[in-house]
């Protein structure tokens, strides 16, 4: 039953689920459920997903359902499910508690991010430029088997411009010429990242240099001579024409200086440049004294005892009135962010002009930093895309098979035969009300089910949590 591997027909793997189980092969149905597939078409009800060996082998109404003799059978009789979250943009390992540095980031804490991911329906994440090299070993193993925890994507070490703005503090080697540029490019290929990451900004005017058009362009030339995607960090208007012009392949984050203009979005179109992750819940962290979901069972159970009491403190409420302070181990200290108000609403409009206008447009949080909560924010971020103007549905095929479009991987992204079962199951309708991607009933990764955060907390016995679903904050945020 070789035709089972990935790449087979449809309809052979249909012919498969309805008459005989390869020998060994596992088979799970999962029965009643509405389908909301990822694509963009409508939900549909009364439909059945039959998982075999981790991937869907058919999937289709319940009437047309031959469940192959030694299935088993979930009944999911008024549930919802979707394709696995994707988070274009996260960075992980880096933080203990709300500390930020380079010395925490082990094996052990990205898988940790990674099964938190996990957790929350986020079966996917593309890590943006400060990962150490023991995520090579990592993704290898995930993408051995069938993984227990969310999937990586990895650009390995970004590159910062010297003395710039960007990385991580003490991981990131910095670049100041075109040719340190592409020798960085090459050390990247050379390790097998999947894509390239750039850092272009200058912290709203607060770093005097910042990485200079001819750096940008030999590290974009470098990537695509090697075949790799350049994913940007931007904020300036006149950064991002620039970078699309020299063909750079997508941007982390929205412009946020001023709106977007028709000679941007025209340009971005004709190139098919993406704007692939737009970072709009990382926007509005900032702006927040107090977090609004501080208490919500959601939030508080995908983060550290330490983190809860942080975020709680009136320490850190003073300080944000006053302004962020950089992180410790940052070569400078700042207090900035007293106008994030305005920098949130200017990245919801220019999202959604590019909408508009015809954009390609993935879904990205920027989560795994400090204040940025890894799974939580995808949820916020889906949240703020139809806050912005987009439908639920379109806010879940952008996180879903347009953020897998971008990854260029066809294995991932869409409930389809032949894919894998990466899902995300609800009690609620998300596309009666967004908000509803948190009432997560199960997760599966690969055909298996992983903890949900329903289930789990981070770093105590699931004992120690308390509040489900229903004991949501009844305040919409
Ligand atoms: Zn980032």
């Amino acid at each position: 039953m070789r035709n089972l591997k990935f790449g087979a027909t449809a309809a052979a793997l249909f012919a498969v689920a309805v008459t005989a189980l390869p020998a060994g092969a596992e088979t799970t149905v999962l029965s009643n459920v509405t389908v909301i597939d990822g694509t963009g078409k409508p939900a549909a009800p009364a439909s059945a997903i039959v998982m075999t060996d981790g991937k869907i082998a058919w999937v289709g109404p319940m009437a047309q359902l031959k469940a192959p003799a030694g299935a088993t059978t979930r009944d999911l009789s008024g549930k919802f499910v979707m394709p696995g979250i994707i988070d274009g943009h996260v960075h992980v390992g880096m933080m203990k508690d709300v500390t930020q540095d380079v010395k925490f980031y082990d094996r052990a804490n990205v898988e940790a991010d990674l099964k938190t991911y996990a957790a929350y329906g986020v079966t996917t994440v593309q890590v943006a430029g400060t990962d150490k090299d023991v995520i090579f070993d990592i993704r290898k193993d995930l993408r051995a088997g069938r993984p227990s925890m969310a999937r990586v994507y990895t650009s390995g070490q970004g590159l910062v411009f010297k003395g710039g703005y960007g990385g991580l503090y003490g991981l990131n080697v910095p670049v100041g010429t075109p040719e340190e540029a592409r020798k960085a490019v090459a050390e990247q290929a050379a390790k097998g990242v999947d894509f390239i990451k750039i850092w272009m900004d200058d912290e709203r005017r607060m770093i005097p240099v910042k990485m200079t058009y001819e750096v940008s362009k030999a590290a974009i030339d470098e990537a695509h001579k090697r075949k790799l995607k350049v994913m940007a960090h931007v904020y300036y208007l006149d950064d991002a024409k620039e970078l699309v012009r020299q063909g750079v392949d997508g941007f982390g984050h929205i412009v946020r200086d001023q709106d977007v203009d028709k000679e941007l979005m025209d340009m971005m179109k004709a190139k098919g440049t993406w704007q692939m992750s737009s970072t709009l819940s990382r926007e509005i962290v900032y702006s927040m004294a107090v977090m609004p979901w501080i208490n919500d069972p959601f939030f508080t159970r995908g983060v550290t005892p330490g983190t809860m009491s942080a975020l709680r403190s009136p320490e850190r409420e003073k300080a944000v009135m006053l302004g962020a302070i950089r992180f410790p181990g940052l070569p400078y200290e700042k207090r900035l962010f007293a106008d994030m108000g305005r920098t949130v609403v200017q990245a919801m409009d220019n999202y959604t002009a590019m909408v508009k206008t015809g954009v390609e447009t993935g879904m990205g949080t920027d989560s795994g930093p400090n204040g940025r909560f890894p799974g939580f924010n995808a949820h916020e971020e889906l949240q703020m895309e139809v806050m912005a103007g987009r439908t639920p549905l379109e806010a879940i095929k952008s996180a879903t098979s347009d953020n897998a479009a971008w990854l260029g991987d066809k294995t991932i992204g869409s409930i389809e035969a032949g894919k894998w079962a990466d899902l995300l199951v609800m009690d609620d309708d998300p596309l009666a009300d967004i908000r509803n991607t948190k009432s997560i009933s199960a997760v599966y990764i690969a055909g298996s089910s992983v903890p949900t955060i329903w289930q789990t907390c981070r770093d105590r016995p699931s004992t120690a949590c308390t509040g489900t679903w229903k004991d949501r904050s009844p305040t919409p945020y």
